[in-house]
């Protein structure tokens, strides 16, 4: 009888498998790095690089998806601008690198006091601005004061006290974004006429 030798042909099946494995795992580790790189890119274009927090872009983005949602749902929201007072004089009295510092160390202390589902980002600057869904004017007001008391309080770093101007204002079913924002501003704009180291709320 003929025997066929299938030992050649066995060989060749192995070569093929261990070929197909590599290249699924080749796939598989370029589309790892493909999403880390996404996800990287995603976070550059979305982050303040001093502070770590949210920049005005994403700010933007959220705001527009959680007015819809607001509107559709009968959810309140409320904007809170944030400035602080006389920075250009700590700037100047006590360095650039000085007010940096303040500007991290009052993103940290504001993050501390507010919650997830709250966006909180730098607005440019030395402005800040907070979007806080589900709250009512009476809370938003306790909580903006609350702000306010704990960066008054803070020892900043090579400064001592720093405080802030805040202006807030809650969302109005139907208006534009302009005008809620146009709202804000005047609320901040009163707090500053006011004293500053205040908070104003149309
Ligand atoms: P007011 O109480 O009216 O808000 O006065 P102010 O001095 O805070 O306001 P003004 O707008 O006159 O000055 C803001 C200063 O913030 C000027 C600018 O140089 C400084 N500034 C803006 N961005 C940065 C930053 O990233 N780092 C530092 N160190 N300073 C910044
Ligand atoms: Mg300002
Ligand atoms: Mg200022």
């Amino acid at each position: 009888s003929v025997r066929t030798d299938i030992t050649p042909i066995k060989e060749a099946e192995e070569v093929l498998r261990r070929s197909k494995e590599e290249l699924e795992q080749m796939v598989r580790d370029q589309t790892a790095e493909l999403r880390e790189r996404g996800e990287a890119l995603q976070k550059l274009a979305t982050t303040d690089p001093l502070t770590g927090i949210a920049n005005r872009r994403k700010f933007n983005e959220t705001l527009e998806n959680e007015i819809q949602r607001a509107q559709r749902h009968d959810i309140p929201l409320a904007l809170i601008l944030m400035d602080i007072d006389h920075f250009k004089k700590v700037n100047d009295t006590h360095g650039h690198p000085a007010g940096d510092s303040v500007l991290t160390e009052f993103a940290r202390i504001i993050e501390a006091n507010i919650r997830v589902n709250d966006l909180f980002a730098r607005w440019g600057g030395e402005e800040f601005i907070l979007l806080v869904p589900h709250i009512d004017a009476e809370n938003l007001r306790l909580l903006t004061n609350k702000l306010c008391r704990e960066v008054e309080k803070f020892p900043f770093t090579n400064v001592g006290t720093v405080t802030c101007s805040l202006g807030a204002t809650s969302y109005q079913p139907g208006e534009t974004i302009q005008e809620l924002i146009a709202r804000m501003d005047c609320a901040l704009y009163m707090a500053k006429q006011n004293g500053r180291n205040r908070v104003e709320q149309l």
